[in-house]
């Protein structure tokens, strides 16, 4: 059989030549890391779950019309995706304080935010990913203003959408991050939502207890990930029922 070309290798996932023009294969790893990669660890059925979780988050943006890379899953770790350019930036959007912005700004963890807050970062390993503003983005040419105008609606429709998804299973959604990329049809360019969206790139918190079901768990050293995540997959009903407890770890 042909060896596949592999792309590029990130900390969580590995991006392989897919069959067709302008697509690629993404695989999910079972590798965490934390705070900057200083922190890793490798968390058995965790590339399964958040490849499923994934696959769900994103078809539910295609199906209310959020445009996304996603195309289909393959398999337990891989899923088809549309090759793009990726924006060098982190887009995150906040609901509740925590994580780097009560650090920054003093905020109890867990204080509801007066309106969601849409924060930009410059995607670069080396310098920790900094907080940069519209100013940097424009001078520096990482994106137009037009792309910034569609890179603040998509983020804040990704939010309504998963807000209200996990509301539904009892779960808030603190935070979250997501990538941006372009696609080229004919003469014109479009932004999709890229990379993954899963509980490794969001803070998730029971609604009633509390509980962190996202990767706080392991950069805090507060139990099972696996467990964490497989919580959140089985109150989506993304698991089939008789893997609840244990994702099954083929391939
Ligand atoms: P914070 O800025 O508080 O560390 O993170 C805000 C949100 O963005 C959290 O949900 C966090 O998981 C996500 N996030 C920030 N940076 C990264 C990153 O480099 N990788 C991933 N997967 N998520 C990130």
């Amino acid at each position: 059989m042909a060896r596949r070309k592999k792309i590029y290798e990130g900390k969580a996932k590995i991006l392989y030549e897919g069959p067709e023009p302008g697509t690629i294969v993404q695989y999910f790893k079972d590798d965490a890391t934390a705070f900057n990669a200083e922190k890793k660890d490798v968390i058995d059925g965790k590339g399964v779950l958040n490849n499923r979780l994934s696959e769900f988050f994103m078809t539910g943006l295609n199906q209310i019309g959020v445009p996304t890379h996603f195309i289909r899953r393959l398999n337990m770790r891989e899923q088809l995706v549309r090759s793009c350019e990726i924006i060098p930036l982190e887009v995150i959007v906040r609901n509740y304080a925590a994580g780097s912005l009560s650090k920054r700004l003093g905020i109890a963890e867990g204080t509801q935010l007066p309106r969601p807050i849409v924060e930009y970062c410059y995607k670069d390993d080396s310098l920790g990913d900094p907080l940069v503003t519209e100013e940097h983005i424009a001078a520096f040419g990482w994106a137009s203003q037009q792309d910034m105008d569609d890179v603040l609606s998509l983020a804040l429709r990704v939010n309504d959408f998963m807000s209200g998804v996990m509301l539904a299973v009892g779960i808030r959604l603190v935070d979250f991050k997501i990538e941006i990329g372009r696609v080229y049809e004919g003469d014109f360019q479009r932004l999709i939502v890229a990379d993954e969206i899963s509980p490794d790139s969001c803070r998730l918190w029971d609604i009633e207890t509390g509980q962190k079901l996202d990767k706080d768990v392991f950069r805090r050293d507060l139990g099972s990930l696996t467990d964490a995540y497989s919580e959140v997959a089985r109150r989506l009903g993304v698991l089939p029922k008789s893997n609840v407890s244990k994702p099954t770890l083929i391939n």
